[in-house]
Order: structure tokens, then sequence, then C-alpha cells
């Protein structure tokens, strides 16, 4: 598989830029960045951090802790402001404008054909099969793939965001053949650790057309910092690296992203997920006793879908007792859809409480 024919040749040809921190090393007489050689803020934690200075651009302590996380090796990850600014920097190395395109499989994340809108390329939707499991439609995605020789990106997303559901390893291994030596599968991982299944981080040294997408927004409980992670071949990670920002993390991340991740954090989210469970379980168990709710989908992360009669006026009915709940009305395959992240016990009975109030109302 030849991943540097994929990427626009402008990318390949260009000399990326050295930034000061990347071309010499950090310690001795910083004079190679201008920058100031004290912060004007009399705190430890500006001292400890060096915010005068600019940050690693790739922080080795915490790009070798999410390898550990992610099993993957060090080479082969990419820390990243989020996995937005993954499927950003994707779509700008691999897509030319006016002539490549992308696949989606909607109902999903929305940033993907945004990105693609941005950078000019096209965006071959594939819809999931409407039998009430919300499927990919495997076969019709990798027809489109073989028939569409300027796709340069797959985007699936295992579990998907909204409906929850799983991408079976017999069809991810479908697309990822049908993907070989023509486009880059992006397998967006957000929600894998709400689940049992396994992630796919472990098929890219077999796969090197499959990029993974982590995040530590949400199963890490820090959706605050922007940071995740885009896991691939060695030679995905250095294409992307040259259009990515100098300085792309601030030292306050970093900081922050070691503590979300380090010390007792892996037992801290043990205890997250199981209360994230229990809180669905319960839910799930209220919306089914609720004669007024059409549809429900529990799905395999931390949100449930579900079709109502009225979504907007359910939304809004939530939003007045200040509950904000995501209208999905809008999107094609989902109308009169609602999607309710699962919170925490508190935030769940006050859901449950409006969410009966509503019912007896309508
Ligand atoms: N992928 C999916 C499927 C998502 O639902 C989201 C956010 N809702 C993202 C990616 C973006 O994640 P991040 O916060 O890491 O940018």
């Amino acid at each position: 598989m030849d991943i540097h024919a994929l990427a626009r040749p402008e990318i390949l040809a260009m000399r990326p830029y050295e930034s000061a921190r990347s071309s010499a090393a950090a310690d001795g007489i910083l004079l190679n960045a201008n920058e100031a050689p004290y912060t004007l803020v009399s705190d430890p934690a500006w001292e400890r951090l060096a915010l005068n200075r600019y940050p690693p651009p790739q922080p080795r302590e915490l790009k070798s802790r999410l390898a550990g996380i992610y099993g993957a090796p060090e080479s082969g990850v990419l820390v990243t402001r989020g996995s937005d600014e993954g499927i950003d920097l994707l779509t700008r190395v691999f897509c030319r404008a006016g002539r490549d395109a992308i696949i989606e499989c909607p109902p999903c994340f929305g940033m993907y054909r945004i990105a693609a809108a941005i950078q000019g390329a096209e965006v071959l939707s594939i819809p999931r099969l409407g039998n009430n499991d919300w499927q990919v439609d495997i076969k019709a995605l990798c027809a489109t793939i073989s028939q569409s020789p300027n796709t340069r990106l797959v985007f699936l997303t295992s579990p998907n965001n909204p409906t929850g559901d799983l991408l079976t390893r017999q069809s991810l291994q479908e697309a990822l053949a049908a993907c070989e030596g023509r486009a880059l599968l992006v397998l967006d991982e957000a929600y894998i650790e709400f689940c049992e299944a396994r992630s796919a981080c472990e098929l890219i040294g077999a796969n090197p057309q499959l990029v993974v997408l982590r995040t530590l927004s949400k199963a890490w409980a820090a959706a605050g910092l922007r940071c995740g992670a885009v896991i691939a071949d060695p030679l995905v990670i250095s294409l992307l690296s040259r259009v990515m920002a100098p300085y792309p993390l601030s030292a306050t991340v970093i900081d922050a992203a070691l503590q979300a991740t380090g010390g007792d954090a892996a037992e801290r989210q043990g205890g997250l997920l199981k209360m994230i469970r229990t809180g669905k379980r319960d839910l799930v168990k209220f919306l089914d006793r609720q004669n007024w709710i059409c549809d429900t989908w529990p799905g395999k992360a931390n949100f449930v879908l579900v079709r109502v009669d009225k979504a907007p006026a359910l939304v809004a009915f939530c939003a007045e007792q200040g509950i904000r709940i995501r209208d999905l009305s809008s999107t094609p395959l989902l109308n009169n859809c609602v999607r309710m992240t699962i919170g925490g016990p508190y935030e769940m009975s006050a859901l449950e409480k409006t969410l009966a109030e509503y019912g007896e109302q309508r």
C-alpha cells in the first residue's frame, strides 16, 4: 500500500516548518524561539510549566502514555487537539479540493462532512441500513469505494454517534479489503471504552490503510482539555505532522492530560464506566415504560437515542426545566429523534422527572 500516493502532492512537495522546539533540544540557554526569559505571573504552576516557553510539539511522556493506553508504537501516535483535529488534518493532507472525496455513513458524526466541505472535497454518503439496528450498508460501501477512485478517506465510527451501533469485525475487514491500495479507512473510536468491543488499533500493523481516532473527551472525562490521538502507520503520522500547527498542545493541556490518564485514573475510569452503565440501564427501563416513546436505541456508548412523537416539543420542554438534550430531527433518517447523554445519578433523576412531566402534559 503506497500511502504517499494517496496524499496531496503539494503536501509531499513542501518543506515543513521547523519550529525552534522541534529542531533543537529544549535545555540549556534558550535563545532560539524569541520567548521571554521568565513569566510575569508569580504562581508556582506557571513556574513549573514554564509558561514563558513554547511547549514541546509532541510531548514525549504524553505520547508514550497514550501509546501504552492504545497499544500502539510511539511512532504510530500523533497527539492532537481532540479527534476533531485528527479529522481536519486527515482531510487536509489527503483530499485535493475539487477532485477528491470522502465517504461517510449517515447518520454519523457531523464533522466528517464539515471537514470535507472546508477542504472542498466531495462527500459520498452511504446511509446506514434502516432495519432498526443501524448497521453500515457494507455491500454498498465496498461497491462505492471500488467505483470511486478519487475517494481518499472512508469515515466509519464504532460505536457510532448518534445511533450507538458497533461496526462488526467482519464489516471492518471487508471495508479494509475494499480500501487496500485505494483509500484510508478512518475508524473513529471516540466511544469505544463504553463497551466491551476490542479496539481496532491492533489491526494497523497488518493494515496500513487503517487510521484509528481516539480521544480523552469521553471515557477519560476530559473534554475540556481538547486532547486525543490519531493512531496510524508511521508514514501517515509523519504526513499529518507536516500540516499540524507548530505547537498544537499548550503546556497546561499536556500537564492536565498526564494527570487525566495517570495515577489511579484507570481505576477511576472503571467507576465512571460502571456508573454510566447503571445510569443507562435505569434510563432505558424508564423509557420503556413511557408509551409516548416510539423507539429506543440504547446503543453501546454513553448516550441513548429515542424517537418520540414531537422531538422539538420535548426538547423545548426539557430546556424550560434547564435540561439540554439533543434534537436530531433535522438529520436524515432521524425524524423526531432525540439523543440523551447519560450523566450522573442527580442528572438522570432530574431527566426522568422532567420526561415524566412531559408525558403527563402532552
Ligand atoms: N468523534 C465522534 C464520533 C464524536 O461524537 C465526537 C464528539 N462528540 C468527536 C469525534 C470529537 O471528539 P473530540 O472531543 O476528541 O474532538
